[in-house]
């Protein structure tokens, strides 16, 4: 097992506590997996704002 490996099981553990969370930005969103700038990301699927961001080196 790798380093990246691990730390791409750590994104996963992240992304799946905060995924379908209601937005903090806005009353109707709720978070969605995305790519944001190139990035793994949670965005709001109402206001698009991106809350987490996780950079794969
Ligand atoms: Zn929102």
């Amino acid at each position: 097992m790798t380093s990246s490996t691990t730390r791409s099981l750590q994104s996963e553990r992240l992304f799946g506590t905060l995924e379908k969370r209601h937005c903090e930005f806005c009353d109707n969103g709720t978070l969605e997996r995305d790519i944001y700038k190139g990035n793994n990301a949670l965005v709001c699927s109402n206001c698009g704002v991106p809350t987490v961001q996780v950079w794969e080196e």
